[in-house]
């Protein structure tokens, strides 16, 4: 059967491959951002007997120094740095992973409609583990590709050739979804024909400036009424 699904942001009967960031696109990005800016400071500023705002200050640097690569997202790079537990220090939090609302509705409109949906996210396969554990998403997806199994982030191009090695796809009849502009740019040069900014990244932080890039900001308002 094949009628058509269309959406006044996009036609659905054009794609057959669907790649999907997780964190701020599929979950909450207040976990994460609660973590660095506020759990791992206060772990630091206990152990190295430091005020919170000395602590705060000098993570915030070492963050902003490594944006956009690949330790920024590396579990075992800020473990040595900080010398902190970070995966255990996450694993406490754990509770508070969750999707964003019309998230598994979502996932299961691709699913009936027979797409083939792979996670593509920069997120370390250690921090994957404890956000696939407490939700229910995995089930869902075809392939799920961690950025660290290349050594390399999405802000890199060569990254979308990498993935065609795990799993084929054609660029042209591929959407990507994800709430990073620099991961939507590149997969735009390499020649993903179909791009999605996702602009609710949680109900705590500021919308995403989706620069050029088509957007949405509730998943509601991308699957057929
Ligand atoms: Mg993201």
């Amino acid at each position: 059967m094949t009628h058509s699904v269309t959406n006044p942001l996009i036609n659905w009967s054009e794609i057959d491959t669907v790649l999907l960031d997780m964190d701020g696109t599929l979950l909450d990005l207040h976990f994460d951002w609660n973590f660095w800016m506020h759990v791992i400071p206060q772990a630091y500023a206990d152990k190295n007997n430091l005020s919170l705002e000395d602590a705060k200050a000098l993570i915030h640097t070492k963050i902003h120094s490594q944006t956009g690569t690949l330790n920024w997202y590396c579990l075992d790079y800020w473990t040595e740095t900080l010398n902190l537990p970070i995966a255990e220090l996450k694993h406490e939090l754990r509770n508070q992973i969750k999707v964003h609302p019309q998230v598994m509705t979502f996932l299961a409109f691709l699913k009936a409609q027979n797409k083939t949906v792979v996670m593509v996210t920069n997120a370390h396969r250690d921090s994957l583990v404890i956000k696939l554990e407490m939700t229910e998403i995995e089930p869902y997806f075809d392939k799920m590709v961690s950025a660290h199994d290349f050594g390399m982030p999405k802000e890199d191009i060569a990254i979308w050739s990498e993935i065609q090695n795990i799993i084929s796809y054609n660029p042209q009849k591929t959407l990507l979804i994800d709430d990073n502009v620099h991961a939507l740019t590149t997969a735009k040069k390499y020649g993903i024909k179909h791009l999605l900014c996702a602009t609710f990244v949680s109900p705590k932080l500021d919308r995403i400036d989706p620069k050029d890039f088509p957007s949405f900001h509730h998943y509601s308002e991308i699957m057929p009424s």
